[in-house]
């Protein structure tokens, strides 16, 4: 167990920052066990770079479908548009939830 800097997202994600101290298992200079423990939390007030993706993605995903539903009160017109804008929300809606998926694997590797 060797001591790490932690960087605590808004989001509540986090990420390990730079080494700090060895702890009583390490007698070798310059090694780490593998395991770490917080040394020091450094609180962020931005999110992680995942949820700001995931983020901007459902931004995106509103604004399609607002588009949509505008469409849709023209009547039949806009209907190649429509499945243009359909088809791009459920693209943004898989790509939301592999990064859903990733933050959830993430925060496993504690
Ligand atoms: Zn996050």
């Amino acid at each position: 167990m060797c001591f790490y800097e932690q960087h605590r997202f808004a989001c509540g994600d986090y990420k390990w920052g730079n080494f700090r101290q060895h702890c009583n298992k390490e007698y070798r200079m310059g090694e780490t066990c593998g395991m770490k423990l917080v040394f020091h939390t450094t609180h962020l007030p931005q999110k992680c770079k995942i949820c700001d993706k995931v983020d901007c993605k459902q931004r995106k995903r509103a604004a399609e479908v607002d588009r949509v539903h505008r469409w849709q009160r023209e009547g039949d017109k806009f209907h190649a548009s429509i499945d243009k804008s359909m088809e791009q929300i459920a693209n943004l809606d898989m790509e939301i939830r592999n990064l859903n998926y990733e933050k959830a694997r993430r925060r496993q590797q504690v």
